[in-house]
Formats: C-alpha cells, structure tokens, sequence
C-alpha cells in the first residue's frame, strides 16, 4: 500500500456509475486499497460483466439503482466518487435526455448524499467542458468553447452544470470536493461497442475490417490507460484538492497515426477508410498536467503501445468468450442494498 491510499484503508465509499468501464476499475482500486464499496448503478451503460470478479470480496455491494432519480443511503460514508453518467458520444447522444439528468439530477443526489454525511465527494468530470478547444494544450484556467445546442452539448454542458453544482455545494453547504476533468481513457473492460476510437478500431484491426478515420485523422487525442487514470481519481480523493485537476495522458496522437499504431501493432492487414467527421468532434485535445504532477504527485506511466496491446489481448479473450454473460444465470449474485436509508 502507498502512503497516499493510505486515508482509504476502512472507508465507506458510495461509487455511482461503478459499473461503468471506469466505475469498475475505481471499485476495484478501492476495495485493493482496504476500502469498503457500494456501488450505485442502473446499467444503462455499465453491465454486470465489469464488475462480476468483485462479487464476494469482503466490502463490497452493489444497488441498482439511478442517480438521477435517488440514491439509496448505505449509512455511514466518508467519501462519494461520482462517475454515474454516460461518456460516450455514441451513448450520449442516443440517450440525450437520460443524460442530462444523471449529469444534473445526479450530481445533485450524490452532492446531498455527502453533504448528508460530510462526506469528500469527487466528481469525475471531463476534459468535454473544454469543447473544442481555442487553447492548447488546456489548462484547467481555460473556460473552454462549447457549443451549448450542439449534440454533444447534453455531456458537455451537463458536466459544466455538473462542476458548478460541485462548486456551489462547496461554497454554500461547505461540501469537502475534488473536480477531476477525465481526458480520453481506454483499456479492458471498455464496451465493445460504445463507438469510441480505441474499441472501435482494435476490433475492426482484429477482424480485418477497414478502420473507421473518421474524417481527415488529423483531430488530435491524448490517450490515457484506465489504471493510470485511476489512480489520478483516487489521489485526488484522498488529497486536500478542490481542483479542477486534469487526469489524462499528455501523449497526443492524430486519428491517423492511432489507426497506423493500432495496425501495425495488431499486425493486422486492415485498410484505412475515411468517413465523416462527426458534428463538433473536437479538433484537439492534450491535457497540461502540471496542476496534477504537483498537486498530486502523478503522472501517467503506460506508454499507448503497451496500453494498446493490453487492450487487443483482452479484447481477443472477451471475443473469445462470447456471447457475453448478463445478469442471469450467475453463480454469485451482488448484494442489493436498493430500498435501504438506514439513516
Ligand atoms: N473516431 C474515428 N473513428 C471511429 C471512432 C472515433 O476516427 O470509428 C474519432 C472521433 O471522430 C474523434 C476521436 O476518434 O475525433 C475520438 O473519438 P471518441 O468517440 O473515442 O471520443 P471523443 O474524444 O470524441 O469524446
């Protein structure tokens, strides 16, 4: 155990959105770190799949239940990690409505939910609130260029809401918060088919279909491995920080060069097709890092091609394995808290 983690050892942490790809790793970090967990999830975009190998580990439970609408009170909590919202443009945008409530409704919930408890509550927001940035590489001082009507605007602006809603409870109700702003994150347990680039083209590498480039490839990502960005999640749970603090990687890539990595490392024989440029896809993106390099001493460590193959061999092992198991038929079944307010 690090001396950092070290505040995590027998506390009670409400995840909401811990079924979700980074919800899972975060529940998992904790639990590893002596933590106990619930975990609030409705599976709108999280699955049981993410989060089965935690069932039976002491501490550990699971509500089903939406944010958005309540939060089911364990009793007892000392920190709130709030992740509970879809994050992918694919996902996002199918369910627009559903979204701005888990980003507004929900932060609001999980907010009360540690006010009720004085509880540190850190929100996992995202690196979105710069839009399409005027600045490079963003710093967190930047207020960003979002387009407010747009359709990414419901994750966009649901998160802006999201952090002012965080920054008010601080002022006014005196909340203990930490705003994270999430940079592009991937690696295993990612949903296969959520559109995002690095699922979308490791499974069209390793199936021999073209990949997908979406426009000219020149748009620019920085792509964090999950265990890292976790661990930026978790140092900032555990620091006295109200940031905002960018988690991300600052290793920036084309589009195109991510394509050619990602062939070249699969040794895959796919071709390169071009397809439109989605509505106000950001043209850049790379986070300046040095509030988290001093604040809380990270930095993130996997380079993207060892991130990269980490990816492809799960992937090959889930699709190996499928059809992917649901809910039923399991041997170990989660704990339900759902209904509790032992308060
Ligand atoms: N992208 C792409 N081909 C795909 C999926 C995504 O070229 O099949 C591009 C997308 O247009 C964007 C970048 O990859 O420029 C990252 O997209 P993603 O959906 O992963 O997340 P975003 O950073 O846009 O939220």
């Amino acid at each position: 155990m690090n001396n950092w983690e070290e505040p995590l050892r027998g506390a009670r942490v409400v995840v909401t959105g811990g079924a979700g790809f980074i919800g899972s790793w975060v529940s998992e970090r904790l639990l590893d770190a002596g933590a106990q967990v619930w975990i609030v999830d409705n599976l709108l975009t999280g699955s049981v799949d993410k989060i089965e190998h935690l069932f039976g580990r002491p501490g550990f439970a699971i509500t089903l239940a939406d944010a958005g609408h309540s939060i089911p009170d364990p009793g007892g909590v000392d920190l709130v990690m709030h992740l509970a919202c879809p994050a992918s443009p694919v996902h996002y945008q199918r369910r627009p409505l559903e979204t701005l409530r888990a980003a507004s409704e929900g932060t609001v919930n999980a907010l009360e939910l540690a006010a009720r408890h004085n509880a540190r509550f850190v929100l996992t927001s995202t690196c979105e609130v710069y839009g399409d940035p005027e600045e490079h590489p963003q710093r967190e001082e930047y207020w960003g260029h979002v387009n407010p009507i747009g359709v990414r605007s419901v994750y966009d602006e649901g998160m802006r809401f999201a952090e002012a809603t965080t920054m008010a409870y601080a002022r006014e109700r005196g909340v203990d918060v930490g705003v994270a702003r999430l940079f592009n994150t991937y690696g295993p347990r990612m949903s296969l088919d959520d559109g995002r680039v690095v699922p979308t083209f490791l499974g069209q590498a390793l199936s021999g279909a073209p990949l997908t480039v979406a426009g000219d490839g020149s748009q620019t990502r920085s792509l964090c491995w999950v265990e890292d960005a976790v661990e930026g999640l978790l140092r900032l749970a555990c620091a006295d920080v109200a940031g905002p603090v960018n988690i991300g990687s600052d290793h920036e890539v084309t589009m195109l060069e991510l394509a050619r990595t990602v062939t070249e490392l699969t040794g895959s024989e796919s071709r390169i097709h071009h397809v439109s440029l989605p509505a106000d896809d950001p043209h850049v993106r790379r986070p300046d890092l040095t509030r988290a390099r001093v604040l809380l001493g990270w930095e993130p460590e996997m380079s993207l091609e060892e991130g990269l193959k980490r990816t492809a061999l799960w992937m090959e092992e889930t699709r190996s394995n499928a059809p992917l198991r649901n809910l039923s038929g399991r041997a170990a079944s989660p704990k339900v808290l759902a209904g509790t307010d032992s308060e």
